[in-house]
């Protein structure tokens, strides 16, 4: 099917009002599945952009090969003022729901680690997964279209007033996403229309973002930048083992990216820089067999000649093994297992992956996601105070969402 037949080419002009019974305004993941569920149930469906290209994060997202969900996904997987609102999507859309999605789609994939399932091609399969699902229910999708104005009428229908003319509808769904890559099209217009009905908003901050170091630390992490080490990084009850990676600005790796979720600024971030290591055993195995070797030696064996250096620097000790007393021992043992660094800043919605905060969930239906005050608005997706962990659960909260408002709508 050529897919100009969904992607519409509105020419209307602004005098003529078009109908749908469903309006998506956000043809992003959350958009697009919703939109292809509703329409799929006979609702006339259409979705609006203000992009020039639809479902532009899936595209970018992953390195290109969409991490489009995970094998182990859990409520815990995500952060929310309201804990308990996930819950019911999610279960009623399911990972494996998506995966069979995949698989009749016929897209290849693999898991890369921790149950993340990445397109073992491109990102755009999981795009055209999305635009092929639409177009065999003739859910419509305009781009480049400017919302203007959105005005609830009598009798639960909404106008919205765009650069390409007025449509009118009884069911808005606000699948506008968060604040993270402006160059991408995301804006706050979705907060917006949530104030405008007297929703509140839990406030924002960029998230799974790395993390940034001015001074002596932001020197050193500088000289280090490209190197990547397996850490285990902890904050506020929070603990995620992973790869770190040494920047030009800081702290970047997934470890970091997870952890950057639950860091508070003037907060500590905990690091074990051997978290499959006993470190007593290994340093005391090492002391009694290489007693003659350098500390500086004995890290080598464990991190690059670079990475080595820094730590050997950090522990401020430059003796051989066998000169260490029991608490030069002990200060080794608590640097490398329990480190801490207090990062200056996030890199921020530049570079985020997603918003932290949105639309506060307690007014919103965790069945259907209609609004709590204006009957037949909906919000799904990242515009809500909903965020899941690296590795899939973004898109799979977005799928699920999606899914659910599609089936009320
Ligand atoms: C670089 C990067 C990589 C990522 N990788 C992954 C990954 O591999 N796995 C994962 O699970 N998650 C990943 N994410 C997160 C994931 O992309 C988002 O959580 C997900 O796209 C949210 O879906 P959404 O539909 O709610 O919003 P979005 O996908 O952001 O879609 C929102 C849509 O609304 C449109 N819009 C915004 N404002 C307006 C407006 N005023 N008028 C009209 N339209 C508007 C936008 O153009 C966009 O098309 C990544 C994010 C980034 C930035």
């Amino acid at each position: 099917m050529s897919p100009n037949k969904t992607i519409e080419n509105n020419t209307a002009g602004p005098e003529k009002v078009q109908n749908y019974q469903v309006i998506v305004i956000g043809a992003g993941a959350a958009g697009l599945m919703c939109a292809a569920t509703a329409a799929e149930r006979g609702r006339t469906t259409i979705v609006l952009d203000h992009a020039n290209k639809m479902a532009k994060k899936v595209l970018m997202s992953g390195g290109g090969r969409c991490n489009f969900t995970n094998l182990y996904v859990e409520p815990e997987n995500f952060l929310s003022q309201n804990e308990h609102f996930c819950k019911s999507a999610l279960s009623r859309y399911t990972q494996w729901d998506f995966i069979s999605l995949v698989e009749k789609h016929g897209i290849e994939y693999y898991e890369k680690e921790h149950g993340q399932l990445f397109c073992k091609n491109s990102s755009k399969d999981i795009r055209d997964l999305l635009l092929t699902e639409c177009q065999q229910v003739n859910a419509k999708i305009q781009l480049k279209c400017h919302i203007e104005k959105i005005e609830a009428l009598a009798e639960n229908r909404f106008e919205i007033t765009t650069s390409l003319g007025c449509y009118q509808c009884e069911s808005l769904v606000i699948a506008t996403g968060g604040l993270s890559i402006p160059t991408m099209g995301a804006t706050g217009f979705g907060y917006q229309v949530a104030e405008q009905f007297g929703h509140k908003l839990v406030p924002t901050s960029a998230g799974l973002t790395p993390v940034t170091f001015n001074g002596k630390l932001g020197q050193a992490f500088k000289t280090l930048a490209g190197n990547s080490i397996s850490v285990e990084v902890s904050c506020n009850g929070a603990s995620f083992k992973s790869a770190m990676l040494f920047t030009h600005k800081g702290l970047s790796g997934p470890a970091i990216l997870q952890i950057s979720n639950y860091w508070r600024r003037g907060e500590p971030l905990t690091i074990n820089l051997l978290p499959d290591t006993d470190i007593t055993e290994w340093l005391q195995t090492n002391i009694e067999q290489r007693p003659e070797i350098q500390l500086k030696t004995l890290l080598s064996t464990q991190f690059s000649q670079a990475v080595a250096g820094f730590i050997s620097d950090l522990l401020a000790l430059n003796c051989k093994l066998k000169q260490l007393n029991s608490q030069q021992i002990a200060h080794v043992v608590e640097k490398l297992e329990q480190w801490q660094v207090y990062p200056d800043d996030v890199e921020g919605y530049r570079v985020a992956e997603v918003t932290l905060g949105g639309v506060e969930t307690n007014d919103i239906s965790s069945k259907s996601f209609e609004s709590g005050k204006q009957p037949g608005l909906y919000f799904i997706g990242e515009v809500l105070d909903v965020t899941g962990h690296l590795g899939g659960f973004n898109f799979q909260w977005a799928w699920a969402s999606g899914y659910a408002a599609g089936s009320y709508v």
